[in-house]
């Protein structure tokens, strides 16, 4: 078995859809970036991709290739997964925190990890997301960003 640890963060701004854990969640800014900037999902590819000790995120889908451009991160978990795959390992296990003032995440949790667990080909009961606010202190609590932390657990492919 081996583990992996993922941060991510991105700033919050007008004029973008917030999407965390591949879910669409209405709120009155999003996260900017490349691709649909989902800080969760980030953190995660940065867990599996640490676990396998392959690199990180921006090796594998660098912000100046336009293929990833606007792109649902929910494809690039696809593509990690595959590369786990490819190598001989399974997601066993995904726990995980979401650092956000607002919007409340609470109700989209669930949500969450249903896509999670579809993407991450594993059942629900091992993906877990927690959201936290930050108290008002730092980027996080001023509501300038979000942040997400992740640690993931693979497993070899048993055969
Ligand atoms: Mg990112």
């Amino acid at each position: 078995m081996r583990t992996g640890f993922g941060y991510d963060s991105h700033r919050l701004v007008p004029g973008r859809k917030l999407v965390l854990g591949g879910v669409d969640i209405p709120f009155e800014k999003g996260l900017s970036g490349h691709s649909d900037a989902d800080a969760l999902i980030h953190a995660i590819i940065d867990a599996i991709l640490g676990a396998l000790g392959a690199g990180d995120i921006g090796a594998h889908f660098p912000d100046t290739d336009p293929a990833w451009e606007g792109i649902s991160s929910l494809v690039l978990l696809e593509e990690t997964i595959g590369l786990a795959r490819r190598r001989g390992y399974l997601v066993e296990q995904v726990d995980s925190t979401i650092v956000a003032e607002a919007p409340r995440l609470a109700p989209h949790i669930g949500p969450m990890r249903d896509v999670l667990a579809g993407a991450l080909q594993t059942a629900g009961e091992n993906v877990s997301i927690k959201a936290k606010s930050n108290e008002g202190m730092g980027f996080t609590g001023r509501g300038e960003g979000i942040a997400a932390f992740a640690v993931c657990v693979l497993k070899p492919v048993s055969g």
